[in-house]
């Protein structure tokens, strides 16, 4: 019993309707046969009403009543939607056996929420309950009440609106049934209608027809053309298969031609089926009004034709029941598991609101325990790499993010100087790289020619590589101060990010936090930026390394000199060389200075060679730069700027904590309210749940 699909099965089964359907009118339960008799007074429909289902629905009636879909938990509700004049309040009005205001034109402005009760006292009660009143009424003044109700919600003239009315009928032989009655769709404002009339009604009904809990009850006239009634393009918005959507099909009295094979084809797809019907007109009775039904369906020429079980008002109060008792049963247990869920997380979340603080001692004590909780969660983020705090929030992974931050900024200083830039690919596919190779080795021919002095020719002096080193330093220097600028905004961000979240309680102390976030990240950026400054420095105006892979490099890249050298002393050969890391080289532009080729490779060579060591050095040095600067703020530098911005003569003072800001006293109220609520409507469900289940 847990799908609609079911349910279908069930209200299309013969069962549903054997004995009744021929019959005039009027489905009678064990208990009320005996009053058949009397029963012409009551209203027109008895329903054969499986009591177990009458408590189920008095608990989703109560919690209605209760507001719970304030909470987000849907219930199941029967939802009446249809064009204008479609006749949803002649349908209404023909379940309950009582007068609604009924007409052409808007007359329902509001949601009117309809619960029929069968109650066995012969005097019928109905009262209207809005804006916290509750208000008697009787079947007499019903109508005007309502009119009064509305006028009081949704103000005088045309206007609507989503607050709803709710209408109780208890009433001898009513089905026990909870609709809602929606205004009906218009495309035309009327005059006096604001201009966005359509846009507020479609917003009404979706926001009732929506959830996958409601049933659709789509009235629609045997006079138009069911593919063109805007109830239909909306029902068939939420509910494309149809599956929760039953059709009413009014005025069969008015146009019975076509009307059962307009039914039968089917064409807007209506999962629960069609039930046609005749409702009141003019100044009839209830009772009269059920006789020319079924005298209707019996004999009219065309109308009598339809299966008795898709005809008639009985038919409809029927199926209308066994649909509800269907959506509560398998509703319940969610809504019961929703209410469960969300009280649990209100109470959590109400713990966790801030004590009241009275003495600056408890605000110190709070503010020390902000402090350290913070700190462990900077540690875990920054340091340890621990994501238990943010599993989903990628951003706040710290580590692997300045992990991958460190790699990049490697990728982007090894490719910065064209020439290192030859990769191991160009040197193996043996390719002359046109642009980057025809200037192989000018650059330090250049050097050596300024360079030369009056001296023994085999001396290098130190001048050129200097200059060549320089030159290069000075093609990287500013990515390294790039780096530093990206990474400590971005530790900026995530150390924001995370006192925030540690004092969205106090507000009052978020302005103190940030500025003094904002002060110490600008401080450490600055010395960073010192010391990358140092760091270039370094590198520009000395060289030197221990590390022997510098002999090593140079050594296998000056394999290739003597080769080199060949074809540049001998014109026939071959113009293209292929050299160790540079790949094939074209060294016709060289045959013009032979004399120095031999010493500009070799030097080259070395600035390659070297070259490597310093890329190297600049990307682990600053990886552990940044590491001890991180550990240094996490550790102690963080806490104790915060603390010096608080307690100086200018700061907030943690006297403001002693304030409760209203947006707590806001959330707490909220939290009791909610909490209440769902206290009650546990209990509510609590006495209903173990027969919920129970076929
Ligand atoms: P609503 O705007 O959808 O609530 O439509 P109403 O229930 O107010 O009905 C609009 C008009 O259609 C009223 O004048 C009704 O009397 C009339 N009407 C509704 N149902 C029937 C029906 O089955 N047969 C006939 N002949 N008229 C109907
Ligand atoms: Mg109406």
């Amino acid at each position: 019993m847990d799908s609609l699909i079911h349910a279908k099965e069930e209200i299309m089964s013969p069962k549903a309707v054997t004995g009744t359907a021929p019959m005039m009118n009027v489905i009678i339960s064990q208990e009320h046969r005996k009053d058949e008799e009397q029963s012409v007074h009551d209203a027109p429909i008895v329903s054969s009403y499986n009591d177990k289902i009458r408590p189920l629905l008095d608990a989703v009636d109560k919690l209605r009543h209760l507001k719970i879909m304030q909470e987000g938990i849907q219930l199941p509700t029967i939802v009446v939607v249809g064009d204008q004049s479609s006749g949803k309040s002649s349908v209404l009005e023909s379940l309950a056996g009582i007068i609604l205001p009924r007409g052409e034109g808007i007359c329902t402005r509001v949601p009117l929420i309809m619960q029929l009760q069968n109650n066995p006292n012969p005097d019928p009660k109905l009262f209207l309950v809005f804006n916290e009143k509750i208000v008697p009424t009787d079947e007499g003044k019903i109508a005007d009440d309502i009119s009064i109700a509305t006028e009081e919600i949704a103000g005088k003239g045309k206007g609507i609106s989503g607050n709803p009315l709710t209408l109780i009928v208890k009433k001898k032989g009513v089905p026990d049934l909870t609709m809602v009655d929606l205004p009906g769709i218009t495309r035309v404002p009327v005059h006096g209608q604001p201009e966005d009339i359509y846009e507020q009604i479609s917003e009404i009904i979706m926001e009732f027809i929506t959830p996958e809990e409601s049933i659709i009850l789509n009235v629609l006239s045997a006079s138009v053309d069911f593919s063109t009634c805007e109830s239909i393009r909306m029902s068939q918005r939420v509910d494309k298969t149809g599956e929760r959507t039953l059709a009413v099909v009014t005025k069969a009295d008015k146009s019975p031609e076509g009307l059962l094979e307009k039914v039968t084809a089917d064409d807007v797809k209506i999962g629960l089926g069609y039930v046609c019907v005749r409702n009141r007109i003019g100044d009839e009775s209830y009772e009269k009004a059920r006789a020319e039904e079924a005298k209707l369906f019996d004999n009219h020429p065309l109308l009598s034709r339809m299966n008795k079980s898709m005809v008639g008002i009985p038919v409809l109060a029927e199926k209308l029941v066994r649909i509800q008792a269907t959506i509560i049963r398998r509703c319940l247990p969610e809504i019961v598991r929703k209410i469960n869920d969300k009280l649990w997380a209100n109470e959590e979340e109400l713990n966790k609101l801030p004590k009241h603080l009275n003495s600056v001692a408890e605000a110190m004590m709070t503010f020390l325990l902000i402090l350290g909780s913070a700190k462990e969660s900077f540690r875990k983020i920054l340091v340890q790499g621990e994501f238990d705090e943010y599993p989903d929030a990628q951003e706040m992974h710290c580590t692997a993010r300045l992990r991958e931050m460190i790699d990049k900024y490697s990728d982007e200083l090894h490719s910065k100087n064209v020439v290192d830039k030859y990769s191991d690919e160009l040197h193996s596919k043996n390719v002359v790289d046109n642009d980057s190779n025809r200037d192989f080795l000018l650059d330090e021919i250049k050097v050596l020619e300024e360079t030369k002095s009056i001296g023994l020719p085999n001396f290098l002096p130190k001048a050129v590589f200097l200059t060549l080193l320089q030159r290069k330093v000075k093609g990287i220097s500013t990515i390294p101060l790039d780096f530093v600028e990206k990474a400590w905004n971005y530790i900026e961000d995530k150390l924001i990010c995370v006192l925030l979240r540690h004092c969205e309680n106090y507000p009052q102390l978020i302005s103190s936090i940030r500025r003094a976030a904002k002060n110490l990240i600008a401080k450490k950026k600055q010395q960073s930026i010192d010391w990358v400054n140092v760091v270039v420095e370094m590198e520009n105006l000395t060289d030197y390394t221990c590390h022997p892979e510098y002999s090593t490099t140079w050594s296998k890249l000056m394999a290739d000199q003597a080769t080199l050298m060949d074809h540049v002393n001998n014109p026939y050969s071959s113009n293209v060389v292929c050299i160790e890391r540079f790949g094939g080289i074209n060294i016709a532009h060289l045959r013009r200075f032979k004399g120095l080729v031999e010493e500009a490779y070799d030097v080259k060579m070395r600035i390659t060679a070297y070259w490597d060591i310093v890329l190297r050095r600049m990307v682990d040095n600053m990886a552990l730069h940044l590491l001890f600067s991180i550990k240094n703020l996490v550790n102690q530098e963080m806490q104790q700027n915060i603390i010096e911005e608080l307690v100086r003569p200018q700061g907030t003072g943690l006297e403001r904590m002693l304030e409760e800001s209203p947006s707590v006293t806001e959330k707490r109220n909220k939290l009791k309210k909610s909490i209440k609520l769902l206290k009650e409507s546990k209990n509510v469900v609590a006495n209903i749940m173990d027969i919920s289940f129970e076929d």
